[in-house]
């Protein structure tokens, strides 16, 4: 399915021009564009080349070339992309969810089943969307039915970890797994994803803005793009569907059980860290201290994590 903004048009230049130029259609409205009339005769890049004399449909310029194309109707300057293009950029399949132009606009949080939206299950405050798989450190896969792959970290490690303030992408182009470092009240920790997929970018939009990453983590937080290896099961080991909801329910209350034994060794300095229900609210590890923060982060987003066992 391709993104609802994307529009086509024909577009139309001279190819015996020394330079390829767009004929603007608005001309021809005005009755001051001759390409496609008789009058073609009269231009003077015509003259020069009378090889071509046959003239076209309705007396149009022989040297009149038209092509369909498609282009973004939301960006701010239309760029024209051709079809055969379009099929392999994020405009022309499911990834047009993570094109931040696409979220700015169509907001689909508010309304795209696709995209996850209020009727995702929520548990503990955090969102689940249904159409991702889970692995254990807290990373969420989409795999598309053509085989395009989308990689994050999910709402609880957004959540716990509100206050990122870099993100540097560890892993290049290949099949690969995806791996990034962030950078956090002076600790940096390794996020990798644990099955290998064929990399095709990442998301280079959160160097600028890292802070996306945790507010909006299956949208335009996302941390890798590409597509399905051949040769690699990127699903593999991974929870999707009612497994993955019980899973994160269970990971929440494990959080909040690993913040209370933080308040009995730190009691001073920790009481912040519980709501009024005891759950463990958001940004833990901007009010821990280093030594706990890594334990924190070794407990659960370790690259090396193994499902919970319950
Ligand atoms: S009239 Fe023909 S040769 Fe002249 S600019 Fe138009 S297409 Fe090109
Ligand atoms: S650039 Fe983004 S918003 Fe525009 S057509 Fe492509 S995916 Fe859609």
């Amino acid at each position: 399915m391709n993104c609802p903004f994307l529009k086509e048009t024909r577009v139309r230049s001279c190819s015996a021009a020394p330079v390829r130029m767009q004929i603007r259609n608005g001309l021809e409205t005005m009755g001051l564009e001759r390409c496609s009339t008789p009058a073609h005769t009269e231009c003077v890049v015509y003259r020069e080349h009378p090889e071509a004399a046959q003239a076209g449909e309705c007396g149009a310029c022989p040297h009149l070339q038209e092509r369909l194309v498609q282009f973004c109707s939301v960006a701010p300057v239309t760029k024209f992309v051709p079809y055969s293009e379009a099929s392999l950029s994020r405009c022309g399949d499911g990834a047009y969810e993570y094109c931040s132009l696409y979220l700015n606009f169509a907001q689909p949080g508010l309304s795209s089943v696709h995209s996850g939206d209020e009727r995702d299950p929520v548990v503990e405050g955090i969102r689940v969307p249904r159409r991702l798989y889970y692995a254990p450190n807290h990373m969420w896969l989409d795999v598309r039915e053509n085989g395009a792959c989308h990689v994050g970290i999910d709402g609880l490690l957004a959540r716990a970890l509100k206050n990122i303030s870099e993100i540097t992408f560890a892993t290049a182009k290949g099949v690969r797994r995806p791996s990034a470092a962030l950078t956090l009240d002076g600790v940096t920790w390794p996020v990798t994803f644990p099955n290998p997929m064929l990399i095709s970018g990442a998301n280079l939009y959160l160097r600028r803005h890292p802070e996306r990453l945790a507010e909006d983590p299956y949208g335009e937080g996302w941390l890798f793009e590409g597509w399905e290896a051949p040769s690699a099961k990127v699903r593999e080991g991974l929870l999707n569907g009612a497994q993955a909801v019980a899973w994160m329910g269970q990971e929440a209350q494990r959080l909040t059980e690993f913040v209370h034994g933080c308040t009995a060794r730190c009691e001073a300095s920790l009481g912040p860290l519980m709501n009024d229900g005891g759950v463990a609210v958001a940004d833990l590890a901007g009010q821990m201290q280093r030594e706990e923060l890594l334990r924190l982060l070794n407990e659960f987003f370790a690259p090396h994590a193994a499902w919970a066992q319950t």
